[in-house]
C-alpha cells in the first residue's frame, strides 16, 4: 500500500524569521536533516565529560553517564530516580511496566529514554551483530524494512521532534545506536532513509502506522513501547491508531507510559495496553497535575471583552523581566489574527498552528528556539513538547478547551527549574472555564488588575452542580472544534 499523503494546509510566511524559502517545507527539512552531527567526542579529542555518580548508582552505562554529564544533570529529578529504578531491575535488566505521572519539566524524557537506552547498549554489547539490519536478501526494495527494538510514540510531531532530539543527545557517546524521527508533515523518502538501522523510533502514530502499512518498518520485534502524554494517546483521537501499534508490537517486552496527567477512565484504558492487562504494571506518581507548580506564578486578569483582554496583553508583553512567551490562542483563526495583529503592534511574534505545513512548523519553532523571534503565538498544538528554558512567560489569551490543557500550556515556562509566569485573560462569559481549570488543578489562579485597564463588569451569578460537566471532562469536543482548536 502506498504511504497517505498528509493533507497540507496553505500558510502564510509572515515573518522574516520564515527565511526566503518559507514555502519549500521539503527542503527545510533536508537541510535539517543533513545538518553535519555534532562530532564523537573521543578520549584523544578532548576530555571526557564528568559521570554524574548519583546517575552511576542506577546501574546506567558509562555512554549514557558521559552523555547526561555533558547535558550538566548531576542529579536525577525525582521522576528519573524512580522510573529509572522500576524500569530496570537490580541487575540492570528489563523491569516493570510503568505509569508515571509526572509534571511537564521535571524531566520525564529522560527518565524514560535512559533505561531504554541502557537496555539497547547492553543487548548490543552482548551480541555486536544483533543491529537491527532489515532484510538484506529482499532485492525488490531500495531499502529493507527497518527493524527497531525500541518505540516512543508521542501525541504531535512538535513533541516527537523534541524527544527524538534529547535521544541524540544522550546516544551521543554510543555507537551503534540509532534515532529515527518519524513524524507526519515531513517527506516520505527522506524518513524511510532516517528509518535504515534505526534501533529506536520516536515517532506520531499517523505516520509510523503509515510506514509500517507500506513495509517500511517492522515492528514485530520491538521489545519496548513507551507511550508519552498517554491521556492524550489514550483518548479517544488515538484509540484506534494505539490499538494497533499494541497489536503489531505484542512481543514486546515492557511498555512505559508517562503523562503529566492520567485521569482514572485514561488510566483504566492504560491498563488494556499493558501486559496481562497491567497485573505487573508499577505506579510511580511524582508530582500530580493537581499539585502546585511552585515555580510558576500564576494569575489571572479578569476583562470585559476582547479588546480589554487584548490591552491587558499588549500591556504584558511590554514588562521588562520578559524573555520570551508564548501566548495560546483557542483557534487557529484567533492565532492568525493575534500574531498579525501583535507583529503590526511592533512584537517579533509569529504564529504556530496545526493548519500550517511541518516545514514551517519546524522553522518557526527553530526561531523561537535559536531566540529570532520572542513571540510565539500558539495553538495547544503547541501545549506539550515544547522546552525552551528562556520562555519565561506564558500568556492564555483564549483559555483551552479542556481544563487539562491548562496544565500542559503553563509547563512551557519555568522549566527545568527555572521560575516562570502564566498569565491568563477570561471574560467574565469564561468564568466557568475558569472555575473548571480551578477545580482540575485544585488550586485557586490570584486574581490581579493592572492600574488603569481594571474590569468595569463582575461575574456572572454562580450555577449550581459540579464543575467539569461541560468543559473540563475528558470528552472529546465535536471533531470541527478540535480540528480548528489544534
Ligand atoms: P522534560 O520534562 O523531559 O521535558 O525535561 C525538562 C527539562 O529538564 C529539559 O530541559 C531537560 O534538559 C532538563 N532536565 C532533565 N533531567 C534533568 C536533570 N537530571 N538535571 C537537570 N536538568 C534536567
Amino acid at each position: 500500500m502506498k504511504p497517505r499523503h498528509p493533507a497540507r494546509a496553505h500558510a502564510k510566511a509572515t515573518h522574516p524569521a520564515d527565511g526566503p524559502r518559507a514555502r519549500d517545507a521539503s527542503r527545510e527539512a533536508f537541510a535539517e536533516r543533513s545538518a553535519p552531527r555534532r562530532p564523537r567526542v573521543t578520549h584523544e579529542e578532548a576530555p571526557l565529560p564528568p559521570k554524574p555518580e548519583a546517575f552511576a548508582a542506577l546501574g546506567l552505562a558509562d555512554e549514557l553517564l558521559y552523555a547526561v554529564g555533558a547535558l550538566g544533570y548531576s542529579e536525577p529529578t525525582p521522576v528519573q530516580q524512580q522510573s529509572i529504578g522500576h524500569a530496570l531491575n537490580a541487575d540492570g535488566e528489563i523491569g516493570a511496566d510503568l505509569m508515571v505521572s509526572s509534571q511537564t519539566g521535571s524531566g520525564k524524557t529522560a527518565a524514560f529514554l535512559l533505561p531504554v537506552l541502557n537496555t539497547l547498549l547492553r543487548a548490543k554489547a552482548e551480541n555486536p551483530m544483533a543491529a537491527p539490519r532489515g532484510n538484506p536478501n529482499d532485492r525488490r526494495r531500495r531499502f529493507a524494512p527497518a527493524i527497531p527494538l525500541a518505540l516512543i510514540v508521542c501525541p504531535t510531531r512538535e513533541l516527537a521532534q523534541q524527544v527524538a532530539r534529547d535521544a541524540i543527545e544522550l546516544v551521543r557517546f554510543c555507537r551503534g545506536i540509532r534515532i529515527a524521527s518519524i513524524t507526519g508533515g515531513s517527506a516520505y523518502g527522506a524518513q524511510i532513509a532516517q528509518l535504515q538501522n534505526a534501533s529506536l523510533v520516536v515517532a506520531t502514530p499517523g505516520r509510523l502506522l503509515d510506514l509500517e502499512s507500506s513495509g517500511s518498518l517492522q515492528l514485530d520485534q520491538v521489545r519496548f513501547l513507551v507511550v508519552d502524554e498517554a491521556d492524550r494517546m489514550l483518548d479517544l483521537g488515538f484509540a484506534d491508531e494505539l490499538a494497533a501499534i499494541n497489536d503489531l508490537t505484542s512481543n514486546r517486552e515492557q511498555t512505559m507510559m508517562f503523562s503529566a496527567t492520567f485521569a482514572p477512565n485514561i488510566q483504566r484504558l492504560a491498563m488494556r495496553v499493558m501486559r496481562d492487562e497491567g497485573a505487573h504494571v508499577k505506579k510511580v506518581e511524582i508530582n500530580t497535575a493537581q499539585e502546585a507548580h511552585a515555580n510558576i506564578e500564576q494569575h489571572l486578569y479578569w476583562a470585559d471583552n476582547l479588546r480589554h483582554k487584548r490591552e491587558l496583553l499588549d500591556h504584558w508583553l511590554r514588562a521588562p523581566d520578559i524573555e520570551q512567551a508564548i501566548v495560546f490562542a483557542s483557534t487557529q483563526i484567533q492565532c492568525d489574527e493575534l500574531a498579525l495583529d501583535l507583529q503590526e503592534a511592533g512584537f517579533s511574534a509569529v504564529a504556530l498552528h496545526g493548519a500550517m505545513n511541518q516545514g514551517l512548523r519546524n522553522r518557526r519553532l527553530k526561531a523561537l528556539r535559536d531566540g529570532h523571534v520572542q513571540i510565539l503565538v500558539a495553538t495547544d498544538v503547541a501545549a506539550r513538547g515544547i522546552d525552551v528554558p528562556s520562555i519565561s512567560h506564558v500568556f492564555n489569551f483564549g483559555l483551552p478547551m479542556k481544563a487539562e490543557d491548562y496544565t500542559h500550556r503553563i509547563g512551557r515556562t519555568g522549566r527545568a527549574g527555572r521560575q516562570g509566569s502564566a498569565v491568563t485573560f477570561a471574560e467574565w462569559r469564561d468564568e466557568r472555564k475558569i472555575r473548571d481549570i480551578q477545580y482540575f488543578t485544585k488550586q485557586d489562579i490570584a486574581v490581579a488588575t493592572v492600574p488603569g485597564l481594571e474590569p468595569k463588569g463582575g461575574p456572572i451569578p454562580k450555577r449550581k452542580g459540579p464543575p467539569g460537566r461541560k468543559f473540563g471532562n475528558s470528552k472529546r469536543p465535536h471533531p470541527a472544534r478540535r480540528a480548528k482548536a489544534y
